[in-house]
Protein backbone atom coordinates (compact mmCIF):
# COMPACT_ATOMS: atom_id res chain seq x y z
CA UNK A 1 0.00 0.00 0.00
CA UNK A 2 1.13 3.21 -1.15
CA UNK A 3 -1.12 5.84 0.21
CA UNK A 4 -2.26 5.65 3.84
CA UNK A 5 -4.26 8.17 5.15
CA UNK A 6 -3.64 7.69 9.32
CA UNK A 7 -7.38 8.85 10.76
CA UNK A 8 -8.18 9.84 14.71
CA UNK A 9 -9.69 11.89 17.29
CA UNK A 10 -10.50 11.72 20.97
CA UNK A 11 -13.81 9.55 22.55
CA UNK A 12 -16.61 10.61 21.10
CA UNK A 13 -15.01 12.86 18.06
CA UNK A 14 -16.80 10.80 15.01
CA UNK A 15 -13.58 8.46 14.67
CA UNK A 16 -16.11 5.33 13.65
CA UNK A 17 -18.96 7.47 11.59
CA UNK A 18 -16.14 8.47 9.48
CA UNK A 19 -14.28 5.38 9.17
CA UNK A 20 -18.04 3.77 7.94
CA UNK A 21 -17.81 6.28 5.30
CA UNK A 22 -14.72 5.81 3.74
CA UNK A 23 -15.63 1.97 3.60
CA UNK A 24 -18.90 2.78 1.97
CA UNK A 25 -16.65 4.43 -0.85
CA UNK A 26 -14.64 1.15 -0.80
CA UNK A 27 -11.58 2.39 1.10
CA UNK A 28 -9.94 -0.73 3.60
CA UNK A 29 -9.79 0.64 6.77
CA UNK A 30 -7.82 -0.81 9.46
CA UNK A 31 -8.74 -0.51 12.85
CA UNK A 32 -6.26 0.32 15.47
CA UNK A 33 -8.69 -1.19 18.71
CA UNK A 34 -9.91 -4.61 16.50
CA UNK A 35 -6.12 -5.05 16.12
CA UNK A 36 -5.21 -4.48 19.74
CA UNK A 37 -7.90 -6.94 20.57
CA UNK A 38 -6.98 -9.70 17.71
CA UNK A 39 -3.02 -9.23 19.15
CA UNK A 40 -4.10 -10.76 22.55
CA UNK A 41 -6.03 -13.64 21.50
CA UNK A 42 -5.68 -17.15 23.00
CA UNK A 43 -3.15 -18.58 20.62
CA UNK A 44 -0.99 -15.72 19.63
CA UNK A 45 2.54 -14.63 20.83
CA UNK A 46 1.85 -11.55 22.69
CA UNK A 47 -0.95 -13.26 25.08
CA UNK A 48 2.08 -15.98 25.65
CA UNK A 49 4.56 -13.05 26.99
CA UNK A 50 1.94 -11.77 28.56
CA UNK A 51 1.08 -14.41 30.62
CA UNK A 52 5.05 -15.18 31.60
CA UNK A 53 5.34 -11.94 32.39
CA UNK A 54 2.60 -11.62 34.53
CA UNK A 55 2.09 -15.19 35.61
CA UNK A 56 -1.02 -17.52 34.74
CA UNK A 57 -3.56 -15.51 36.99
CA UNK A 58 -4.02 -13.23 33.71
CA UNK A 59 -5.56 -16.41 31.76
CA UNK A 60 -9.23 -16.84 31.89
CA UNK A 61 -9.91 -21.14 32.68
CA UNK A 62 -10.47 -21.12 28.99
CA UNK A 63 -7.47 -19.74 28.07
CA UNK A 64 -8.47 -16.32 27.28
CA UNK A 65 -7.17 -12.99 28.48
CA UNK A 66 -8.66 -11.89 31.64
CA UNK A 67 -9.18 -8.31 30.66
CA UNK A 68 -10.57 -7.05 34.09
CA UNK A 69 -7.94 -8.51 36.08
CA UNK A 70 -5.19 -7.40 34.02
CA UNK A 71 -6.72 -3.58 34.07
CA UNK A 72 -7.33 -4.00 37.77
CA UNK A 73 -3.47 -4.95 37.99
CA UNK A 74 -2.42 -2.08 35.61
CA UNK A 75 -4.28 0.36 38.31
CA UNK A 76 -2.27 -0.86 40.89
CA UNK A 77 0.87 -0.76 39.86
CA UNK A 78 1.74 1.47 37.27
CA UNK A 79 4.75 -0.04 36.22
CA UNK A 80 2.93 -2.78 34.65
CA UNK A 81 1.38 -1.10 31.78
CA UNK A 82 4.96 -0.36 30.58
CA UNK A 83 5.47 -3.83 30.34
CA UNK A 84 2.36 -4.92 28.99
CA UNK A 85 2.76 -2.24 26.24
CA UNK A 86 6.30 -3.02 25.86
CA UNK A 87 4.38 -6.55 24.53
CA UNK A 88 1.63 -5.13 22.98
CA UNK A 89 2.79 -2.43 21.24
CA UNK A 90 4.92 -3.93 18.38
CA UNK A 91 2.59 -6.89 18.28
CA UNK A 92 0.28 -3.95 17.39
CA UNK A 93 2.07 -2.14 15.13
CA UNK A 94 3.42 -5.58 13.25
CA UNK A 95 -0.10 -6.58 12.26
CA UNK A 96 -1.20 -3.21 11.74
CA UNK A 97 1.53 -3.54 8.81
CA UNK A 98 0.67 -6.54 7.66
CA UNK A 99 -3.08 -5.52 7.47
CA UNK A 100 -2.01 -2.36 5.54
CA UNK A 101 0.06 -4.52 3.32
CA UNK A 102 -2.70 -6.81 2.50
CA UNK A 103 -4.85 -4.05 1.16
CA UNK A 104 -6.50 -3.80 -1.49
CA UNK A 105 -8.00 -0.32 -2.76
CA UNK A 106 -7.15 3.10 -3.92
CA UNK A 107 -5.46 4.09 -0.79
CA UNK A 108 -6.05 2.87 3.13
CA UNK A 109 -7.27 4.03 5.92
CA UNK A 110 -5.84 3.51 9.47
CA UNK A 111 -8.35 4.45 12.08
CA UNK A 112 -6.80 4.94 15.82
CA UNK A 113 -7.31 7.19 18.98
CA UNK A 114 -4.09 6.70 19.83
CA UNK A 115 -2.22 7.39 16.70
CA UNK A 116 -0.05 10.28 17.60
CA UNK A 117 0.58 9.06 21.25
CA UNK A 118 1.89 5.22 19.93
CA UNK A 119 3.81 7.33 17.14
CA UNK A 120 1.52 5.25 14.36
CA UNK A 121 1.79 8.18 12.58
CA UNK A 122 4.82 6.81 11.44
CA UNK A 123 2.82 4.14 9.26
CA UNK A 124 1.03 6.92 7.65
CA UNK A 125 1.75 9.26 4.37
CA UNK A 126 -1.11 11.95 5.99
CA UNK A 127 -2.96 12.05 8.86
CA UNK A 128 -6.68 13.44 9.46
CA UNK A 129 -8.13 14.58 12.77
CA UNK A 130 -12.15 14.22 13.41
CA UNK A 131 -12.35 16.81 15.44
CA UNK A 132 -14.99 17.84 18.02
CA UNK A 133 -15.66 20.31 20.87
CA UNK A 134 -15.23 18.29 24.40
CA UNK A 135 -19.33 19.48 24.93
CA UNK A 136 -19.87 17.08 21.81
CA UNK A 137 -17.41 14.73 22.85
CA UNK A 138 -18.81 14.11 25.86
CA UNK A 139 -22.94 14.09 24.99
CA UNK A 140 -22.04 11.98 22.24
CA UNK A 141 -19.88 9.10 23.82
CA UNK A 142 -22.11 8.55 26.87
CA UNK A 143 -25.27 8.28 24.34
CA UNK A 144 -23.42 5.66 22.44
CA UNK A 145 -21.73 3.95 25.42
CA UNK A 146 -24.09 4.52 28.47
CA UNK A 147 -21.25 6.20 30.59
CA UNK A 148 -21.76 9.00 32.89
CA UNK A 149 -19.80 12.54 31.86
CA UNK A 150 -17.46 12.19 34.38
CA UNK A 151 -16.21 8.73 32.67
CA UNK A 152 -15.56 10.28 29.54
CA UNK A 153 -13.72 13.20 30.97
CA UNK A 154 -11.82 11.17 32.49
CA UNK A 155 -10.96 9.45 29.23
CA UNK A 156 -10.86 12.72 27.68
CA UNK A 157 -8.13 14.18 30.56
CA UNK A 158 -5.87 10.67 29.63
CA UNK A 159 -5.95 11.67 25.81
CA UNK A 160 -3.63 13.84 23.95
CA UNK A 161 -4.63 17.54 24.40
CA UNK A 162 -7.43 18.70 21.34
CA UNK A 163 -4.83 21.39 20.56
CA UNK A 164 -2.20 19.61 20.41
CA UNK A 165 -3.65 16.84 17.83
CA UNK A 166 -4.92 19.53 15.81
CA UNK A 167 -1.34 21.27 15.11
CA UNK A 168 -0.04 17.63 14.20
CA UNK A 169 -2.76 16.33 12.07
CA UNK A 170 -2.63 17.61 7.98
CA UNK A 171 -6.24 17.58 7.09
CA UNK A 172 -8.69 18.38 10.72
CA UNK A 173 -12.68 18.12 10.28
CA UNK A 174 -14.67 19.60 12.28
CA UNK A 175 -17.32 17.25 13.29
CA UNK A 176 -20.32 19.50 14.76
CA UNK A 177 -22.88 19.15 13.14
CA UNK A 178 -25.58 16.56 11.36
CA UNK A 179 -23.60 13.34 9.90
CA UNK A 180 -24.40 14.33 6.43
CA UNK A 181 -22.64 17.88 7.08
CA UNK A 182 -19.45 15.58 8.26
CA UNK A 183 -19.79 12.93 5.05
CA UNK A 184 -19.80 17.01 3.14
CA UNK A 185 -16.35 17.67 4.13
CA UNK A 186 -15.31 14.47 3.79
CA UNK A 187 -16.18 13.69 0.13
CA UNK A 188 -13.50 16.65 -0.50
CA UNK A 189 -10.92 14.79 1.25
CA UNK A 190 -11.46 11.70 0.04
CA UNK A 191 -10.83 13.35 -3.59
CA UNK A 192 -7.82 14.43 -2.51
CA UNK A 193 -6.65 11.45 -1.67
CA UNK A 194 -7.41 9.07 -4.29
CA UNK A 195 -5.30 11.57 -6.41
CA UNK A 196 -2.15 11.80 -3.91
CA UNK A 197 -2.19 7.70 -3.88
CA UNK A 198 -2.53 7.67 -7.75
CA UNK A 199 0.64 10.35 -7.68
CA UNK A 200 2.55 8.29 -5.16
CA UNK A 201 2.22 4.95 -7.49
CA UNK A 202 3.30 6.45 -10.76
P1 LIG B 1 -15.43 7.77 18.03
O1 LIG B 1 -15.25 6.55 17.15
O2 LIG B 1 -14.53 8.91 17.65
O3 LIG B 1 -15.37 7.47 19.51
P2 LIG B 1 -18.13 7.68 16.95
O4 LIG B 1 -17.93 7.79 15.50
O5 LIG B 1 -18.47 6.34 17.52
O6 LIG B 1 -16.90 8.33 17.76
O7 LIG B 1 -19.25 8.75 17.37
C1 LIG B 1 -19.78 8.74 18.71
C2 LIG B 1 -21.30 8.65 18.65
O8 LIG B 1 -21.80 9.87 18.12
C3 LIG B 1 -21.81 7.54 17.75
O9 LIG B 1 -22.98 7.02 18.29
C4 LIG B 1 -22.07 8.28 16.42
O10 LIG B 1 -23.08 7.66 15.66
C5 LIG B 1 -22.51 9.65 16.90
N1 LIG B 1 -22.11 10.74 15.97
C6 LIG B 1 -20.90 10.97 15.43
N2 LIG B 1 -20.92 12.06 14.66
C7 LIG B 1 -22.17 12.56 14.71
C8 LIG B 1 -22.84 13.69 14.10
N3 LIG B 1 -22.20 14.55 13.30
N4 LIG B 1 -24.14 13.85 14.38
C9 LIG B 1 -24.79 13.00 15.19
N5 LIG B 1 -24.24 11.94 15.78
C10 LIG B 1 -22.94 11.71 15.56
Amino acid sequence: MDFVVGLTGGIGSGKSAASAWFESQGIVVVDADIVAREVVQKGQAALDQIQQAFGDWVLLPDGELNRRALREHIFKVPEARKTLEHITHPAIRNSIIQQLAQAKSAYAILVSPLLFETNQHELTQRTLLIDASEELQIQRASQRDGQNADQIKTIIAAQMPRIEKQRMADDIVLNDGYLDHLYQHLMPLHKQYLSFAHESSI
